[in-house]
């Protein structure tokens, strides 16, 4: 109870485009069935002309692969689909814009600059293996003989994709391979403060 604290600070928010955040919200749907299927929580869409063409979420517990995150399940939809890929060109998903709840980790990142894609936005950044600027800048910063950058921008429902993840790593605590020995109540505690971002 910190009393006087009520001051508003959603001042501080960047001005966001209202449809940034329709497509972004579209995600978080995607990542809670990813957290109801007890997946890690991280969804996607692809928008192409003011439409989604894919959803996708996070499939690799299910699969027992490491490869299968959202972005990668969503591509692989794109391109089977001759409607929505009618032929093979170099860079597919040039007219095509990526919506994640988190910062595409580094093997999706390059992927998606492979083919070509024309701007990310994310949710939350990705400490630990983040591709478009945390952990490296394979989005941009890092120099391509041959595929173009694109621009990645983070922070569009941002405390939403922190806390859906903590919800998992919360639950993830009580199954898993530890020992049936209840854990201290503190280890459990869902946290709800959200870190400033941290600029690069
Ligand atoms: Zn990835």
């Amino acid at each position: 109870m910190e009393l006087g604290e009520d001051n508003n600070d959603e001042h501080a928010q960047m001005s966001i485009e209202p449809i940034h955040l329709q497509w972004m919200g579209e995600a978080m749907v995607m990542a809670e069935e990813a957290l109801a299927y007890s997946e890690v929580p991280v969804g996607c869409v692809f928008v192409r002309k003011h439409s989604i063409i894919a959803r996708a979420r996070n499939r690799t517990n299910e699969l027992r692969n490491a490869s299968r995150h959202a972005e990668l399940e969503a591509i692989d939809l794109i391109l089977a689909d001759k409607e929505l890929t009618p032929k093979s060109t170099r860079y597919p998903l040039e007219d095509t814009v990526l919506y994640v709840t988190v910062e595409p980790c580094i093997m999706c990142a390059s992927a998606l600059r492979q083919l070509g894609i024309k701007e990310v936005f994310y949710g939350c950044e990705n400490d630990k293996f983040g591709g478009c600027g945390s952990v490296l800048g394979v989005n941009a910063s890092v120099k391509h003989p041959v595929h173009p950058s694109y621009q990645a921008t983070g922070g569009y429902l941002r405390e939403e994709a922190i806390m859906i993840l903590r919800r998992f790593y919360v639950t993830e605590n009580t199954n898993g391979m530890s020992p049936p020995i209840p854990k201290q109540k503190s280890s459990r505690v869902l946290r709800t403060e959200i870190p400033p971002k941290s600029q690069t």
